[in-house]
């Protein structure tokens, strides 16, 4: 008899779209506008830190709540921007990325049969860590146009078996910005419940269009029941170097260091002693014309050159307000997938797209096509050449195939 492979608890994972795709972009030498990575360079600044630090032998285990220094910055950040005081010793703790401390805060919260609200579309882990923790994910839906919850919806969704509520602000897939009213919606119900919020803000430094991006955790009754995750991935162009941090209250805190211990202890020390670096730096705390603002600024030109491009071949994308992806709707290409269109896009035209619907749970897409519009999310943390290049294609691609999505083909 075979012996048995995986835990019932892995059950339905499959391998993540992200692999998937980019396996497929490589395989094709398309033009990557699929997985969320930056493609250009990091700065100078953050690799001549890491180089400084790995020179100088900080190569040894950081402590498992992380570099002293550097959660001292994190905390530090956290009151020049927000105006509340955090404790680097009992307040902050660093991890290998959003990834594990999202897993980290699942597995110290949740125990088997516990409710978790999440909101669909969902970034892809979330659902998994619930599961894995043995919890249960309870999808309440964001909706076109604005991607609104329904209030009823979601006051029906907290039971007495919630535990937590996870909200991604800046949004991931669809860039939206959860307003002031929102956030204070979902707080009201979160402190009627007695319910935890795990608020994944790893785009809060890439915002558009004068939005505000307001951490959960600042209004009135929240900080006391929130952990704010983040990451340096998105904020310093090294998705790959895998530093991310959890600002929470001591006994929230408590609970992620008690998992995060057993889970990687630490992670990088080198690379967290250069992210102390960057967040020391005169140009990444004065006010005006600082890392940030270019960084914005920058990733404004690549967004308005790759809108450009998706409406000149029909597929304008939607409205967004933050992170680095553009949704188009696709459903009038006469494919019968987003999947099946973005391994076509990927394979046959050179250029890479996620599809929406790993974005949601199976059963909220089997039972409701309503609730997974069926839409392309192209990311434009890309170089001008890579955005160019994807462009050639798109527009090629279009005229072979023309006419423009129309009337007639809706
Ligand atoms: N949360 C969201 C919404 C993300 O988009 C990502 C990755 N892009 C992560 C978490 C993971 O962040 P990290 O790379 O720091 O693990
Ligand atoms: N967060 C990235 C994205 O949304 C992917 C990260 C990953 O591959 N897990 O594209």
């Amino acid at each position: 008899m075979a012996a048995r492979a995986a835990a019932a608890r892995l059950g339905g994972f499959g391998t993540s779209i992200f692999t998937e795709i980019t396996a497929l972009a490589v395989k094709h030498g398309a033009a990557n506008l699929g997985q969320g990575f930056p493609d250009f360079a990091a700065p100078a600044f953050i690799k001549e830190a890491a180089a400084r630090h790995i020179d100088e032998d900080r190569n040894q285990y950081a402590p498992s709540a992380g570099v002293p220094r550097l959660r001292a910055a994190l905390a530090a950040g956290w009151q020049r921007r927000y105006g509340q005081v955090v404790d680097p010793g009992s307040e902050v703790t660093v991890a290998c990325g959003a990834t594990e401390l999202l897993l980290d805060a699942m597995l110290g919260l949740v125990d088997p049969g516990d409710e978790v609200i999440v909101f669909e579309p969902t970034y892809d882990a979330y659902v998994p860590d619930i599961q894995m923790a043995g919890g249960v994910a309870r999808p309440v839906a964001l909706r076109l146009p604005g991607w609104r919850w329904d209030s009823a919806e979601l006051a029906a969704a907290f039971t007495p078996r919630t535990r937590a509520v996870i909200i991604n602000t800046p949004h991931n897939p669809t860039g939206k910005v959860f307003s002031v009213a929102e956030l204070e919606e979902l707080a009201r119900l979160c402190i009627a419940h007695d319910v935890t919020v795990i608020s994944d803000e790893v785009y809060s430094e890439l915002i558009f269009d004068g939005a505000r991006h307001v951490p959960i955790a600042t209004l009135p009754g929240m900080r006391e029941r929130t952990i704010t995750i983040d990451s340096m991935g998105k904020t310093f162009s090294v998705t790959g170097w895998k530093v991310g941090w959890a600002i929470a209250p001591p006994p929230l805190t408590d609970a992620v260091r008690a998992t995060h211990q057993f889970v990687t202890f630490t992670n990088s020390a080198p690379f967290q002693e250069a992210l102390a670096d960057a967040l020391t730096a005169p140009f990444t705390r004065s006010e005006t014309d600082n890392y940030y603002h270019q960084l914005r600024a920058a990733y404004g030109a690549r967004r308005a050159q790759l809108t450009a491009i998706l409406e000149s071949i029909g597929l304008p994308p939607l409205p967004m307000a933050g992170a680095y992806f553009l949704l188009s709707d696709v459903s009038r290409l006469g494919f019968a997938s987003d999947l099946d269109f973005c391994r076509f896009l990927t394979a046959e035209v050179g250029v890479a797209a996620i599809p929406i619907s790993p974005f949601y749970s199976s059963a909220a897409q089997a039972s409701s096509p309503a609730r997974a519009p069926m839409l392309a999310r192209f990311c434009f943390a890309k170089r001008e050449e890579t955005i160019v290049l994807a462009g050639e294609r798109l527009r090629k691609w279009r005229n072979f195939r023309s006419p423009l999505p129309s009337a007639e083909e809706g």
